[in-house]
């Protein structure tokens, strides 16, 4: 076993820096569609590196969350929520993609309409999401399983 390596704070302050420059230059240019588009690959290659030079598997895996971490944190990038996450949020101005079918039942959405083609769809919608947020977690992995 090697010894523990880590950085100082400084120096890893510097890196969240620099790896924030990545993540801006890289939303700016289009290449990812939010803040967040990079964290698993920043995450998993700053890993490698660290592990590269010799580093502990899980000191360098926490030292790449906290660097990661730290670069959201100087570009202010807020995490969205887990509904937000979901396909059925609607989708905001400006992004690529449209909705251009129902939420529910995914027939062509009616020119007047931007996420259900009729209150029916809308209703029922709402009424299973609803559903889905009452069970708690664990009851809900397993509907999600009985699902697929
Ligand atoms: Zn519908």
């Amino acid at each position: 076993m090697g010894v523990v390596q880590t950085f100082t704070r400084r120096r890893q302050t510097t890196i969240a820096g620099d790896v924030a420059g990545v993540i801006r230059l890289a939303f700016a240019a289009g290449e990812i569609a939010s803040l967040w588009g990079l964290e698993g690959t920043l995450r998993a290659s700053l890993r490698a590196d660290l592990c590269l030079r010799g580093w502990q598997w899980a000191v360098a895996d926490q030292t790449a969350r906290d660097i990661v971490a730290g670069a959201h944190r100087f570009i202010g990038a807020e995490r969205p929520s887990w509904y937000e996450g979901q396909p059925e949020h609607v989708i905001s101005e400006g992004t690529l993609i449209e909705r251009t079918r129902c939420a529910c039942c995914h027939k062509p959405l009616p020119e007047d309409r931007k996420k259900f083609c009729s209150s029916i769809c809308y209703t029922s919608h709402k009424h299973r999401l609803s559903r889905r947020r009452a069970v708690a977690d664990d009851k809900g992995a397993e509907m999600a399983i009985r699902a697929l």
